[in-house]
């Protein structure tokens, strides 16, 4: 799983605002999630989830090294929250997408 954050948004199936629970892959949202009812919204973000990983693998080197130099402390603490550093976190993020895309067109089958 990528990144969770919890927020309060109306839910509407609830008819009210609830605790959301939001599941990014990288920077993108995934899937919203209702923590009240279960409700959630999954977003396909395949096309931009691939050209965004594409750039934080380019760009991973010159970047870690620059962040590391200004921030050598924050850098540790803040890196998994924006390139997955272990293989296996990138495999996580990558299923979190493709099973949210699938959803996502169920929903837009039975709209
Ligand atoms: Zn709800």
């Amino acid at each position: 799983m990528g990144t969770v954050e919890h927020v309060t948004l109306a839910c509407p199936r609830c008819g009210q605002e609830t605790r959301h629970e939001l599941a990014y892959a990288g920077r993108l949202l995934v899937v919203t999630t209702c923590t009240r009812c279960g409700n959630s919204l999954e977003r396909d973000v395949r096309a931009r989830y691939l050209a965004d990983l594409r750039q934080r693998m380019m760009s991973k080197p010159g970047r870690m090294l620059r962040r590391f130099r200004r921030h050598p402390l924050s850098f540790t603490t803040s890196l998994p929250r924006t390139v997955p550093s272990k293989p296996l976190e990138l495999i996580a993020e990558v299923k979190l997408v493709w099973r949210a895309a699938a959803a996502a067109r169920q929903h837009d089958n039975t709209d």
